[in-house]
Protein backbone atom coordinates (compact mmCIF):
# COMPACT_ATOMS: atom_id res chain seq x y z
CA UNK A 1 0.00 0.00 0.00
CA UNK A 2 1.41 3.44 -1.05
CA UNK A 3 2.34 5.80 2.04
CA UNK A 4 -1.16 8.28 0.63
CA UNK A 5 -2.97 5.20 0.52
CA UNK A 6 -2.43 4.38 3.91
CA UNK A 7 -2.95 7.77 5.22
CA UNK A 8 -5.81 8.02 3.37
CA UNK A 9 -7.26 4.72 4.96
CA UNK A 10 -6.14 5.94 8.41
CA UNK A 11 -8.11 9.10 8.36
CA UNK A 12 -11.06 8.19 6.34
CA UNK A 13 -12.63 5.02 9.25
CA UNK A 14 -13.42 7.99 11.28
CA UNK A 15 -15.09 9.73 8.92
CA UNK A 16 -16.49 6.60 6.92
CA UNK A 17 -17.26 3.56 8.00
CA UNK A 18 -16.58 1.62 4.93
CA UNK A 19 -12.80 1.84 5.77
CA UNK A 20 -13.28 -0.81 8.36
CA UNK A 21 -14.13 -3.53 5.71
CA UNK A 22 -10.99 -4.53 5.49
CA UNK A 23 -10.54 -5.55 8.73
CA UNK A 24 -13.97 -7.06 9.15
CA UNK A 25 -13.12 -8.82 6.46
CA UNK A 26 -9.50 -10.36 8.79
CA UNK A 27 -11.82 -11.88 10.98
CA UNK A 28 -12.01 -15.46 10.61
CA UNK A 29 -14.19 -16.50 13.45
CA UNK A 30 -12.27 -18.48 14.95
CA UNK A 31 -13.41 -17.24 18.84
CA UNK A 32 -9.43 -16.67 20.20
CA UNK A 33 -10.45 -13.42 21.58
CA UNK A 34 -13.33 -15.22 23.89
CA UNK A 35 -10.11 -16.33 26.31
CA UNK A 36 -9.24 -12.51 26.98
CA UNK A 37 -12.02 -11.08 26.46
CA UNK A 38 -13.16 -9.76 29.89
CA UNK A 39 -16.63 -8.78 29.11
CA UNK A 40 -17.33 -12.28 27.81
CA UNK A 41 -15.68 -13.40 30.74
CA UNK A 42 -18.03 -12.01 32.93
CA UNK A 43 -20.93 -12.56 30.90
CA UNK A 44 -20.31 -16.18 29.30
CA UNK A 45 -22.51 -14.85 26.44
CA UNK A 46 -21.87 -15.01 22.74
CA UNK A 47 -22.80 -11.86 21.88
CA UNK A 48 -20.53 -10.28 24.02
CA UNK A 49 -17.42 -11.58 22.62
CA UNK A 50 -15.45 -9.59 19.90
CA UNK A 51 -16.39 -12.09 17.10
CA UNK A 52 -20.28 -11.36 17.77
CA UNK A 53 -19.22 -7.54 17.58
CA UNK A 54 -17.38 -7.92 14.00
CA UNK A 55 -20.68 -9.54 12.69
CA UNK A 56 -23.35 -7.33 14.12
CA UNK A 57 -20.78 -4.70 12.45
CA UNK A 58 -21.04 -6.61 9.31
CA UNK A 59 -24.30 -6.23 8.99
CA UNK A 60 -24.58 -2.87 9.91
CA UNK A 61 -22.04 -2.09 6.76
CA UNK A 62 -24.30 -4.60 4.73
CA UNK A 63 -27.64 -2.32 5.30
CA UNK A 64 -29.36 -5.60 7.24
CA UNK A 65 -28.88 -3.86 10.87
CA UNK A 66 -29.07 -0.26 11.79
CA UNK A 67 -26.36 1.57 13.95
CA UNK A 68 -29.23 2.81 16.52
CA UNK A 69 -30.86 -0.20 16.92
CA UNK A 70 -31.18 -0.53 20.79
CA UNK A 71 -29.54 -3.77 20.47
CA UNK A 72 -26.67 -3.13 18.39
CA UNK A 73 -26.08 0.16 20.59
CA UNK A 74 -26.00 -1.95 23.51
CA UNK A 75 -23.61 -4.52 21.90
CA UNK A 76 -21.43 -1.20 20.90
CA UNK A 77 -21.12 0.20 24.37
CA UNK A 78 -20.50 -3.66 26.08
CA UNK A 79 -17.14 -3.03 25.70
CA UNK A 80 -14.02 -1.86 27.32
CA UNK A 81 -11.82 -1.00 24.48
CA UNK A 82 -9.55 -2.63 25.89
CA UNK A 83 -7.41 -4.17 23.38
CA UNK A 84 -7.20 -7.53 24.95
CA UNK A 85 -8.92 -9.15 22.02
CA UNK A 86 -6.33 -7.81 19.72
CA UNK A 87 -3.63 -9.27 21.67
CA UNK A 88 -4.52 -13.08 21.21
CA UNK A 89 -6.05 -12.42 17.38
CA UNK A 90 -4.20 -14.61 14.71
CA UNK A 91 -5.12 -12.56 12.36
CA UNK A 92 -4.33 -9.52 14.09
CA UNK A 93 -7.76 -8.03 13.90
CA UNK A 94 -7.38 -4.11 15.00
CA UNK A 95 -10.74 -4.16 16.52
CA UNK A 96 -10.28 -1.16 18.74
CA UNK A 97 -10.24 0.79 14.97
CA UNK A 98 -13.71 -0.83 14.61
CA UNK A 99 -15.05 -0.08 17.60
CA UNK A 100 -14.13 3.64 17.68
CA UNK A 101 -15.47 3.97 14.00
CA UNK A 102 -18.68 2.09 14.80
CA UNK A 103 -19.09 5.00 17.86
CA UNK A 104 -18.09 7.71 15.94
CA UNK A 105 -20.39 6.61 12.88
CA UNK A 106 -22.91 6.72 15.35
CA UNK A 107 -22.55 10.19 16.56
CA UNK A 108 -22.16 11.54 13.12
CA UNK A 109 -25.94 9.97 12.49
CA UNK A 110 -27.44 10.44 15.86
CA UNK A 111 -24.89 13.09 17.07
CA UNK A 112 -24.12 12.69 21.10
CA UNK A 113 -26.97 13.06 23.65
CA UNK A 114 -27.57 15.83 25.63
CA UNK A 115 -25.24 15.02 28.92
CA UNK A 116 -22.14 13.76 26.90
CA UNK A 117 -22.57 16.60 24.87
CA UNK A 118 -22.10 18.51 27.70
CA UNK A 119 -19.24 17.71 29.86
CA UNK A 120 -17.52 17.20 26.32
CA UNK A 121 -17.85 20.96 25.46
CA UNK A 122 -16.21 21.92 29.04
CA UNK A 123 -13.41 20.00 27.77
CA UNK A 124 -12.51 22.07 24.90
CA UNK A 125 -12.30 25.10 27.55
CA UNK A 126 -10.30 24.25 30.29
CA UNK A 127 -10.71 27.10 32.19
CA UNK A 128 -14.35 26.33 32.21
CA UNK A 129 -13.46 22.97 33.46
CA UNK A 130 -11.28 23.69 35.93
CA UNK A 131 -13.62 25.37 37.57
CA UNK A 132 -15.96 23.07 37.34
CA UNK A 133 -13.84 20.72 39.08
CA UNK A 134 -12.64 22.93 41.75
CA UNK A 135 -16.52 23.85 42.67
CA UNK A 136 -16.79 20.25 42.71
CA UNK A 137 -14.01 19.24 44.94
CA UNK A 138 -15.00 22.38 47.24
CA UNK A 139 -18.78 20.71 47.47
CA UNK A 140 -17.66 16.96 47.75
CA UNK A 141 -18.09 17.31 51.68
CA UNK A 142 -21.87 17.54 50.72
CA UNK A 143 -22.39 14.44 48.80
CA UNK A 144 -19.84 12.37 49.92
CA UNK A 145 -18.39 11.37 53.19
CA UNK A 146 -14.55 11.09 53.73
CA UNK A 147 -12.76 7.46 54.09
CA UNK A 148 -9.41 6.00 54.47
CA UNK A 149 -8.19 9.60 56.56
CA UNK A 150 -9.69 11.89 53.96
CA UNK A 151 -8.29 9.92 50.87
CA UNK A 152 -10.91 8.80 49.59
CA UNK A 153 -14.65 9.28 49.68
CA UNK A 154 -18.17 7.50 49.17
CA UNK A 155 -21.74 8.60 48.40
CA UNK A 156 -23.93 10.09 51.49
CA UNK A 157 -27.20 8.80 50.92
CA UNK A 158 -29.29 10.07 49.09
CA UNK A 159 -27.17 10.28 46.61
CA UNK A 160 -26.28 6.59 47.10
CA UNK A 161 -29.67 5.68 46.50
CA UNK A 162 -29.60 7.66 43.37
CA UNK A 163 -26.53 6.17 42.30
CA UNK A 164 -27.09 2.16 43.20
CA UNK A 165 -27.41 0.90 39.49
CA UNK A 166 -24.04 2.41 38.50
CA UNK A 167 -21.92 1.54 41.28
CA UNK A 168 -22.13 5.13 43.09
CA UNK A 169 -23.76 3.10 46.39
CA UNK A 170 -22.95 3.59 49.79
CA UNK A 171 -19.89 1.14 49.24
CA UNK A 172 -18.70 2.97 46.21
CA UNK A 173 -14.69 4.44 46.63
CA UNK A 174 -13.84 7.28 45.04
CA UNK A 175 -10.35 8.97 45.30
CA UNK A 176 -11.35 12.25 46.59
CA UNK A 177 -11.14 15.62 44.01
CA UNK A 178 -8.20 17.94 45.02
CA UNK A 179 -8.83 21.57 45.27
CA UNK A 180 -5.43 22.25 44.60
CA UNK A 181 -4.89 20.16 41.20
CA UNK A 182 -1.01 19.17 40.59
CA UNK A 183 -0.47 22.26 37.87
CA UNK A 184 -1.36 24.30 40.36
CA UNK A 185 1.00 23.08 42.94
CA UNK A 186 3.83 23.39 41.10
CA UNK A 187 6.08 26.00 39.02
CA UNK A 188 5.55 25.89 35.19
CA UNK A 189 9.23 24.54 35.02
CA UNK A 190 10.77 22.75 37.97
CA UNK A 191 14.62 23.47 37.68
CA UNK A 192 17.22 21.41 38.70
CA UNK A 193 21.18 22.11 39.29
CA UNK A 194 23.33 20.89 36.57
CA UNK A 195 20.17 19.62 34.78
CA UNK A 196 21.23 17.14 32.09
CA UNK A 197 17.84 17.36 29.80
CA UNK A 198 14.36 19.09 29.88
CA UNK A 199 11.57 17.04 29.78
CA UNK A 200 7.66 18.17 29.12
CA UNK A 201 5.58 16.46 31.68
CA UNK A 202 1.75 15.70 30.10
CA UNK A 203 -0.13 15.64 33.70
CA UNK A 204 -3.56 14.50 31.69
CA UNK A 205 -6.87 15.19 33.75
CA UNK A 206 -6.45 12.30 36.73
CA UNK A 207 -3.07 12.89 37.59
CA UNK A 208 -4.03 16.79 37.87
CA UNK A 209 -7.13 16.22 39.62
CA UNK A 210 -7.48 12.84 41.61
CA UNK A 211 -4.03 11.94 42.28
CA UNK A 212 -1.71 15.27 42.32
CA UNK A 213 0.43 13.49 45.04
CA UNK A 214 1.89 11.10 42.22
CA UNK A 215 2.27 13.30 39.98
CA UNK A 216 4.43 15.55 42.39
CA UNK A 217 6.26 12.05 43.20
CA UNK A 218 6.90 11.16 39.10
CA UNK A 219 8.24 15.13 39.04
CA UNK A 220 10.56 14.71 42.40
CA UNK A 221 11.49 11.05 40.65
CA UNK A 222 12.79 13.24 37.59
CA UNK A 223 14.47 16.02 39.89
CA UNK A 224 16.20 13.28 41.25
CA UNK A 225 17.75 12.40 37.89
CA UNK A 226 18.50 15.68 37.36
CA UNK A 227 16.00 16.11 34.39
CA UNK A 228 13.88 20.01 34.41
CA UNK A 229 10.50 19.46 33.90
CA UNK A 230 8.22 21.44 32.34
CA UNK A 231 4.49 21.33 32.87
CA UNK A 232 2.93 23.34 30.34
CA UNK A 233 -0.51 25.13 31.80
CA UNK A 234 -2.23 25.36 28.42
CA UNK A 235 -2.28 21.54 28.49
CA UNK A 236 -5.91 19.59 28.63
CA UNK A 237 -7.51 16.24 28.40
CA UNK A 238 -5.60 13.58 26.09
CA UNK A 239 -9.30 13.42 25.02
CA UNK A 240 -9.25 9.53 25.20
CA UNK A 241 -12.77 9.58 27.11
CA UNK A 242 -14.13 11.56 24.53
CA UNK A 243 -12.96 9.34 21.59
CA UNK A 244 -14.16 6.27 22.90
CA UNK A 245 -17.64 7.64 22.63
CA UNK A 246 -17.33 9.24 18.88
CA UNK A 247 -16.34 12.42 19.20
CA UNK A 248 -13.80 12.98 16.99
CA UNK A 249 -14.38 16.26 16.68
CA UNK A 250 -13.36 17.23 20.10
CA UNK A 251 -10.71 15.17 20.40
CA UNK A 252 -9.42 16.38 17.47
CA UNK A 253 -9.23 20.42 18.91
CA UNK A 254 -8.10 18.58 22.33
CA UNK A 255 -5.13 17.29 20.15
CA UNK A 256 -4.14 20.25 18.53
CA UNK A 257 -4.32 22.63 21.82
CA UNK A 258 -2.23 19.78 23.51
CA UNK A 259 0.25 19.42 20.52
CA UNK A 260 0.38 23.58 20.65
CA UNK A 261 1.59 23.45 24.32
CA UNK A 262 4.25 20.70 24.13
CA UNK A 263 5.90 22.44 20.93
CA UNK A 264 5.83 25.72 23.09
CA UNK A 265 7.66 24.35 26.02
CA UNK A 266 10.73 23.79 23.43
CA UNK A 267 11.10 19.97 25.16
CA UNK A 268 12.82 17.08 23.69
CA UNK A 269 10.20 14.35 25.31
CA UNK A 270 6.98 13.91 26.56
CA UNK A 271 6.92 12.13 29.51
CA UNK A 272 3.80 10.49 31.16
CA UNK A 273 2.03 8.72 34.24
CA UNK A 274 -1.27 7.34 32.60
CA UNK A 275 -1.27 4.86 30.18
CA UNK A 276 -4.21 6.01 28.38
CA UNK A 277 -2.48 10.25 27.86
CA UNK A 278 1.07 8.24 26.75
CA UNK A 279 -1.28 5.97 23.85
CA UNK A 280 -3.19 8.56 22.99
CA UNK A 281 0.02 10.90 22.26
CA UNK A 282 2.02 7.69 20.51
CA UNK A 283 -1.07 6.25 18.62
CA UNK A 284 -4.31 8.05 18.52
CA UNK A 285 -3.01 11.85 17.58
CA UNK A 286 -1.14 10.52 15.17
CA UNK A 287 -4.09 8.59 13.95
CA UNK A 288 -6.52 11.13 14.16
CA UNK A 289 -4.03 14.12 12.45
CA UNK A 290 -2.97 12.13 9.68
CA UNK A 291 -4.66 14.17 7.47
CA UNK A 292 -4.14 17.63 8.66
CA UNK A 293 -1.71 19.89 7.01
CA UNK A 294 -0.13 21.62 9.39
CA UNK A 295 -0.36 18.93 12.80
CA UNK A 296 0.27 15.31 11.05
CA UNK A 297 4.08 15.90 11.26
CA UNK A 298 3.82 17.24 14.79
CA UNK A 299 1.55 14.65 15.76
CA UNK A 300 4.02 12.25 14.52
CA UNK A 301 7.27 14.12 16.06
CA UNK A 302 5.62 13.87 19.04
CA UNK A 303 4.09 9.97 19.13
CA UNK A 304 8.04 9.04 18.70
CA UNK A 305 9.12 11.52 21.94
CA UNK A 306 6.30 10.40 24.21
CA UNK A 307 7.73 7.64 26.96
CA UNK A 308 6.05 6.33 30.07
CA UNK A 309 7.72 7.63 33.16
CA UNK A 310 9.09 4.14 33.36
CA UNK A 311 10.52 3.59 29.82
CA UNK A 312 11.51 7.20 30.20
CA UNK A 313 14.21 6.02 33.56
CA UNK A 314 15.32 2.74 31.86
CA UNK A 315 15.36 3.05 28.12
CA UNK A 316 16.39 6.88 27.32
CA UNK A 317 18.92 7.66 30.40
CA UNK A 318 20.30 5.33 33.11
CA UNK A 319 18.34 6.07 36.07
CA UNK A 320 20.06 6.27 39.41
CA UNK A 321 19.77 3.56 41.40
CA UNK A 322 17.40 4.30 44.59
CA UNK A 323 19.02 3.30 47.83
CA UNK A 324 16.16 4.21 50.44
CA UNK A 325 14.57 0.94 52.14
CA UNK A 326 11.00 0.60 51.44
CA UNK A 327 9.91 -2.21 53.33
CA UNK A 328 6.56 -3.45 51.24
CA UNK A 329 5.41 -6.55 49.76
CA UNK A 330 4.17 -5.17 46.43
CA UNK A 331 2.14 -6.17 43.48
CA UNK A 332 1.97 -4.68 40.26
CA UNK A 333 -1.34 -4.43 37.60
CA UNK A 334 -0.77 -3.67 33.81
CA UNK A 335 -3.12 -1.30 32.53
CA UNK A 336 -4.24 -2.11 29.37
CA UNK A 337 -3.49 0.97 27.36
CA UNK A 338 0.12 1.11 29.00
CA UNK A 339 0.58 -2.79 27.75
CA UNK A 340 -1.53 -3.32 25.33
CA UNK A 341 -1.40 0.24 23.77
CA UNK A 342 2.57 1.31 24.67
CA UNK A 343 4.14 -1.80 25.40
CA UNK A 344 5.10 -1.17 28.38
CA UNK A 345 5.06 -3.82 30.66
CA UNK A 346 8.86 -5.01 32.13
CA UNK A 347 9.59 -1.35 32.72
CA UNK A 348 7.78 -0.84 35.89
CA UNK A 349 8.81 -4.29 37.28
CA UNK A 350 11.98 -3.28 37.15
CA UNK A 351 11.67 -0.09 38.77
CA UNK A 352 10.05 -2.00 41.60
CA UNK A 353 12.17 -4.68 42.01
CA UNK A 354 15.22 -2.49 42.01
CA UNK A 355 13.92 -0.75 45.05
CA UNK A 356 15.74 -1.95 48.31
CA UNK A 357 13.58 -3.71 50.82
CA UNK A 358 10.45 -4.15 48.53
CA UNK A 359 9.47 -7.33 47.91
CA UNK A 360 8.00 -8.25 44.41
CA UNK A 361 4.61 -10.39 43.89
CA UNK A 362 3.33 -11.45 40.45
CA UNK A 363 0.21 -11.83 40.63
CA UNK A 364 -1.92 -14.17 38.13
CA UNK A 365 -3.25 -12.24 34.90
CA UNK A 366 -1.43 -9.10 35.80
CA UNK A 367 -2.81 -7.90 32.50
CA UNK A 368 -6.16 -8.97 33.01
CA UNK A 369 -8.42 -5.96 32.99
CA UNK A 370 -9.72 -4.31 35.76
CA UNK A 371 -12.87 -3.57 34.46
CA UNK A 372 -12.78 0.29 34.28
CA UNK A 373 -12.75 0.80 30.57
CA UNK A 374 -13.53 4.54 31.66
CA UNK A 375 -17.30 5.07 31.78
CA UNK A 376 -18.13 1.05 31.20
CA UNK A 377 -18.02 0.60 35.15
CA UNK A 378 -20.78 3.18 35.40
CA UNK A 379 -22.78 2.03 32.56
CA UNK A 380 -22.27 -1.74 32.91
CA UNK A 381 -21.46 -1.53 36.56
CA UNK A 382 -22.31 -5.48 37.01
CA UNK A 383 -19.98 -7.04 34.65
CA UNK A 384 -17.12 -4.48 35.66
CA UNK A 385 -18.18 -5.38 39.41
CA UNK A 386 -17.34 -8.78 38.26
CA UNK A 387 -14.38 -8.22 36.11
CA UNK A 388 -13.16 -6.39 39.40
CA UNK A 389 -13.92 -9.17 41.25
CA UNK A 390 -11.70 -11.51 39.72
CA UNK A 391 -8.82 -8.94 40.02
CA UNK A 392 -9.18 -8.32 43.64
CA UNK A 393 -9.32 -12.74 44.24
CA UNK A 394 -5.75 -12.52 41.97
CA UNK A 395 -4.31 -9.33 43.96
CA UNK A 396 -5.74 -11.07 47.25
CA UNK A 397 -3.97 -14.77 46.43
CA UNK A 398 -0.49 -12.81 46.45
CA UNK A 399 -0.67 -11.63 50.06
CA UNK A 400 0.69 -8.43 48.31
CA UNK A 401 -0.11 -5.41 50.80
CA UNK A 402 0.17 -3.11 48.34
CA UNK A 403 -1.05 -2.71 44.76
CA UNK A 404 1.18 -0.82 42.09
CA UNK A 405 -0.12 0.27 38.86
CA UNK A 406 0.43 3.13 35.96
CA UNK A 407 -2.92 4.47 35.08
CA UNK A 408 -5.20 6.72 37.10
CA UNK A 409 -8.12 5.59 36.11
CA UNK A 410 -6.97 1.69 37.18
CA UNK A 411 -6.13 3.02 40.22
CA UNK A 412 -9.61 4.27 41.20
CA UNK A 413 -11.03 0.99 40.27
CA UNK A 414 -8.17 -1.40 41.89
CA UNK A 415 -9.55 0.83 45.11
CA UNK A 416 -13.38 -0.26 44.58
CA UNK A 417 -12.42 -3.28 43.78
CA UNK A 418 -10.45 -4.11 47.02
CA UNK A 419 -13.00 -2.10 49.19
CA UNK A 420 -15.82 -4.35 47.82
CA UNK A 421 -14.32 -7.42 47.93
CA UNK A 422 -13.39 -6.58 52.43
CA UNK A 423 -9.73 -6.23 50.98
CA UNK A 424 -8.33 -3.07 51.71
CA UNK A 425 -5.05 -2.48 50.25
CA UNK A 426 -2.86 0.57 49.47
CA UNK A 427 -3.58 1.25 45.90
CA UNK A 428 -0.44 3.39 44.91
CA UNK A 429 1.29 3.99 41.05
CA UNK A 430 4.44 2.34 41.42
CA UNK A 431 6.17 5.92 40.35
CA UNK A 432 5.07 6.84 43.95
CA UNK A 433 7.17 3.62 45.61
CA UNK A 434 10.24 5.20 43.89
CA UNK A 435 9.82 8.57 44.60
CA UNK A 436 9.39 7.34 48.19
CA UNK A 437 12.89 5.21 48.02
CA UNK A 438 14.77 8.47 47.23
CA UNK A 439 13.15 10.45 49.88
CA UNK A 440 14.34 8.18 52.25
CA UNK A 441 17.70 7.87 50.94
CA UNK A 442 17.88 11.70 51.72
CA UNK A 443 16.49 11.55 54.86
CA UNK A 444 19.47 9.12 55.84
CA UNK A 445 21.89 11.34 54.41
CA UNK A 446 20.72 14.46 56.27
CA UNK A 447 21.25 12.42 59.10
CA UNK A 448 24.70 11.12 58.53
S1 LIG B 1 -9.48 -13.90 17.63
FE1 LIG B 1 -9.47 -12.42 15.92
S2 LIG B 1 -9.93 -13.66 14.10
FE2 LIG B 1 -10.49 -14.93 15.85
S3 LIG B 1 -12.69 -14.46 16.17
FE3 LIG B 1 -11.55 -13.06 17.51
S4 LIG B 1 -11.32 -11.20 16.30
FE4 LIG B 1 -11.88 -12.84 14.84
S1 LIG C 1 -11.86 -4.48 23.40
FE1 LIG C 1 -11.85 -5.66 25.33
S2 LIG C 1 -13.99 -5.72 26.01
FE2 LIG C 1 -14.00 -5.06 23.84
S3 LIG C 1 -14.31 -6.95 22.67
FE3 LIG C 1 -12.07 -6.63 22.81
S4 LIG C 1 -11.44 -7.76 24.65
FE4 LIG C 1 -13.68 -7.56 24.76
Amino acid sequence: MSTEAAIKEKVSYFEELEAIRAELDKCMKCGNCMAVCPVYGAEKLETSVTRSKIAVAEAVLDGQLELDDPQVYEMLFNCLVCKSCMSNCPTQVNFERIMLALRAALVRKNGLPWLKKMIFATLKHPKLFDAGMRIGAAMQPLAFRGEQDGRAMAPRSPFALVGKGMGMDGERLLPSTTTKPLRERMPEVVTVQDATMKVAFFTGDSLNYFYPEAGEDLISVLSANNIEVHIPKEQSCCGTPVLVHGDVATVRSLARKNIDAMDKSGCTYIITGCGSCGNAWQHDYPELMAGDLVYAAKAQYWAERTYDISTFLTRVITMRPPQGRVEQVVTYHDPCHLKKGMRVCSEPRDILKNIPGLTFKEMKAPDACCGSGGSFVLTHYETAASIGKKKADDIAQTGAETVSTGCPACMMQLMDNMHRCGQDKEIVHYISLLAESYRRENEATKKN
